[in-house]
Order: structure tokens, then C-alpha cells, then sequence
């Protein structure tokens, strides 16, 4: 059976760690060529691109800083490059930067607005320039697929990350506005909202049983998330089995939503 992505091409930002990784891997597994955009650390993206195409498929991997909009557009030059094309764009890249209201200086503020928000409008609207580029694809019904990695703090308020919270939130009608605007163009644009996965930007909610036994009380499935599962969620968003779902947010979060604190009764 042919594999839902096969001859597609996906770029995920932020992919060298945690839910980016574990992107790359499941879009790869249904077989997309992967552009795996890395800020830092060249390594685990350019080891990934290796094992990836050890194993038959096809990957890269490229440095940019989302915020910036000279390097998303290089980019997506060097992407275009190598591959003809993109399909698919995973908007993930994100930080937070925690602090007490009072204390939070406006750098840490503009930090986090700049990658989480800003990040992901300059990599949209690339994107959005990509598929009009490069015109009807051949190998999905949509011109193209947008997700936007966003959390479930797009709904869930946060004391002491006013910062990231207002950046999710932000995500949520962005995200809506811009799947309106294109989807005329055929042009899919939804997001993901994870609850608690296991990654490095939440270690400390994890890495020791009194942090995690405080944590699974949000939680009504009893687990922490994997990137697995956001992985999975992702390839279904990006193929033509959800050519029907537009400007939707898809919460991957183990019910963490559902105002756990009302379970017995509030
Ligand atoms: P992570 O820290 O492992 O991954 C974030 C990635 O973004 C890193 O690889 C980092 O290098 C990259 N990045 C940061 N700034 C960048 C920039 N300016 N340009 C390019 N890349 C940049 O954390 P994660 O948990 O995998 O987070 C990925 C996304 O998922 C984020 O948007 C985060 O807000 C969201 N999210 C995570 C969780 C969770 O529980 N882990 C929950 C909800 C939402």
C-alpha cells in the first residue's frame, strides 16, 4: 500500500529536538521528504537527515532562526533547492522564557512573542508563497498543508508565562484567520495543540515523581504524552484523510482540557 505522503515534501521548524523530532520522524516514517530546520545545534538534525536517508528516504537538514525573516526565506530557497517543492510546513518551533509578571523583563517577553508568534507567521506566509509558486500539486488534493504547533495554553490560562500563553493565544486566531483567508486557494492551515509531552521544554514538570505525580492530576488519561503521539496527529493533519478539516485546532493532550479540577464535583 502506498504510503499516505509518499512524494510530498514536508519542512518542520524547530525539528532537532522533542515534538519537531518526533515530527519529522512520523512524517518521514509515511513517506515525506523532510526539510528538518534546525536554530543551534546542527547535530541531531544533520544525524537524523543521515539515518533518514540511510533508510531510503530523503531528508536535509537547515539552519535558520525563525524570527528572522531573511533566513526563513533562505529557507525555503535552499529547500525549494534541493526538493522542487514543498507540501507540507510544520510550524513548531517555540520557547518559553518563565517569570513572575512583575519580574518579566521585556526582553523575555519579546522573546517569546518573537519566536512562538512571529516565528510562525514569517514561516507561514513563506509557506503560503511556496504553494502558490509552485501551483497544483500533483500528489494531494490540497495546494498545500499548514500545521501550526500550537498548545493547549491557546485556551488554558498560565500564571508565570504571560508571555508564552499570550503567544499561544495569539496562535489560535492566527492560525483561524490565515485558514480562512487561503482556504479558497485550497490551501489547509490548522493546528496542534499538545497537553504535557515529554521534552526537554518541560523537564522539569517530569524528571522527578513529585513533579510528575503533581502533573498527572491535570491529566485525566494517566500518562504523560510522547512525541509519538503528536507525530501521529501530524500525518494524519498533513494527508488527504483529513482533506476536510480546516482552521481546527486538534488538542493531542490526554483530556488535559477538561477542567480535571472538576472530576469530583469541583
Ligand atoms: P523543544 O525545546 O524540544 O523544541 C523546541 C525547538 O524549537 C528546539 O529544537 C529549538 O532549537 C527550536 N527553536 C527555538 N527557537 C528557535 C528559533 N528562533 N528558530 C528556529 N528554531 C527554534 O520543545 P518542544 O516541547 O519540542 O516544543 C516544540 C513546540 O511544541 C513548541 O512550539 C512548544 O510551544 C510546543 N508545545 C510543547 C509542549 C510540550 O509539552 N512539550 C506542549 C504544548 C506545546
Amino acid at each position: 500500500m502506498e504510503k499516505s505522503l509518499a512524494n510530498q515534501v514536508a519542512l518542520i521548524t524547530g525539528a532537532s529536538s522533542g515534538i519537531g523530532y518526533g515530527v519529522a520522524i512520523a512524517l518521514a516514517d509515511a513517506g515525506a521528504a523532510v526539510v528538518l530546520n534546525y536554530h543551534s545545534h546542527a547535530e541531531p538534525g544533520e544525524k537524523l537527515a543521515d539515518e533518514i536517508e540511510k533508510a531510503g528516504g530523503s531528508a536535509i537538514a537547515i539552519r535558520a532562526d525563525v524570527s528572522d525573516p531573511a533566513q526563513v526565506a533562505k529557507l525555503f530557497d535552499v529547500s525549494r533547492a534541493r526538493f522542487g517543492g514543498i507540501d507540507i510546513v510544520v510550524a513548531n518551533a517555540g520557547l518559553q522564557k518563565d517569570s513572575p509578571f512583575a519580574d518579566m523583563t521585556l526582553d523575555d517577553w519579546q522573546l517569546v512573542l518573537s519566536t512562538n508568534l512571529t516565528g510562525q507567521f514569517l514561516t507561514c506566509q513563506a509557506a503560503v508563497k511556496e504553494f502558490r509558486r509552485r501551483g497544483p500539486s500533483t500528489v494531494s488534493k490540497a495546494l498545500g498543508k499548514i500545521i501550526c504547533m500550537s498548545s493547549v495554553h491557546e485556551v488554558i490560562p498560565w500564571a508565570g508565562r504571560v508571555n508564552y500563553a499570550a503567544s499561544k493565544g495569539g496562535i489560535q486566531m492566527f492560525m483561524k484567520s490565515l485558514a480562512q483567508e487561503v482556504a479558497p486557494e485550497r490551501i489547509r492551515v490548522n493546528s496542534i495543540a499538545p497537553g504535557a509531552i515529554r521534552t526537554s521544554i518541560n523537564k522539569d514538570a517530569w524528571d522527578s515523581q513529585a513533579a510528575l505525580d503533581k502533573l498527572l492530576q491535570l491529566i485525566p488519561y494517566g500518562r504523560v504524552g510522547a512525541v509519538e503521539d503528536i507525530g501521529k496527529a501530524a500525518v494524519w493533519l498533513a494527508s488527504d484523510e483529513s482533506d476536510y478539516v480546516v482552521g481546527t485546532t486538534l488538542f493531542v493532550d490526554g483530556g488535559m482540557t477538561l477542567y480535571p479540577g472538576f472530576t469530583n464535583n469541583g
